[in-house]
């Protein structure tokens, strides 16, 4: 389903992606773990065509993602990402905030799109916050509208960025479950994330990457409980 191969991204002078090659098949979660700075987030933005990328390929759902190709909003559009910061609207009610894309982009009726952000919004576990504001949710909360946002959009994909890296210890456990549920649904994911209990429980891979290379990858129980390259071992000594 998303394809990247051999994928080089510079900044300037400095290689931040030095060959990275990784499949994704429907339904499978891929966790993507690594040091900060490693290039995590830029291998999801250049997936969702948020950045350009000098060398390599990468295609999703059989089509060639490229910036400046005349389909990319469409193409975009089938993959939702959830960032570590969730920035919703804040004049818009939580309910607003999941209908927005359903009535301006997909054109959805009104009617429509206020059902099916509810069915979203209890599913998140928040239908009873559906009037509320942003500001009057808590991080956990707020990710978890994030979440039900970008699954307004009907994706075929999602893409999560450290989704519960700025929450405070006590809300990523709901977080997580609201993740851990759409894996279970059979949902196509790629999961940046520190959290090496969901990595183990729920990714079918595991690819760890340091200075812009995978450098070692395969199914979650390996990678995290044998891993065999020493960078790996090093880091999730840290972590772990
Ligand atoms: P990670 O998500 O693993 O922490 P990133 O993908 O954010 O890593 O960053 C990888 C490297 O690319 C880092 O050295 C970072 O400083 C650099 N980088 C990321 N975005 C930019 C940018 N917009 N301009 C210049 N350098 C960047
Ligand atoms: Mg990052």
């Amino acid at each position: 389903m998303i394809h990247v191969e051999g994928l080089e991204k510079r900044f300037g002078a400095h290689r931040v992606l030095q060959g990275v090659s990784l499949h994704v098949d429907k339904g499978e979660v891929v966790c993507l773990i690594g040091p900060s700075g490693s290039g995590k987030s830029t291998v999801l933005r250049c997936i969702n065509a948020l950045e350009s990328y000098e060398g390599g390929e990468i295609r999703a759902f059989g089509e060639r993602v490229d910036r400046n190709a005349p389909n990319i909003h469409r193409l975009r559009s089938r993959m939702g990402m959830v960032f570590q910061r969730f920035n919703l609207f804040p004049h818009r009610t939580v309910l607003e905030n999941v209908m927005e894309g359903p009535v301006y982009v997909l054109r959805q009726s009104a009617a429509q799109a206020r059902e099916e952000a509810m069915a979203l919004l209890a599913k998140v576990g928040l239908a009873e916050k559906a009037q509320a504001w942003p500001a009057q949710l808590s991080g956990g909360q707020q990710q978890r509208v994030a979440i039900a946002r970008a699954l307004a959009m009907k994706p075929e994909a999602m893409l999560f960025d450290e989704p519960t890296s700025a929450l405070d210890p006590e809300l990523v456990g709901d977080v997580l479950g609201v993740m851990r549920a759409l894996a279970d649904e059979g949902m196509t994911m790629i999961v940046v994330t520190h959290e090496m209990g969901f990595a183990r429980e729920v990714a079918d891979r595991v690819c760890f990457l340091h200075s812009g290379s995978i450098v070692e990858e395969g199914p979650s129980a390996q990678v995290l409980g044998a891993p065999r390259h020493a960078r790996t071992q090093d880091f999730l000594r840290r972590v772990l």
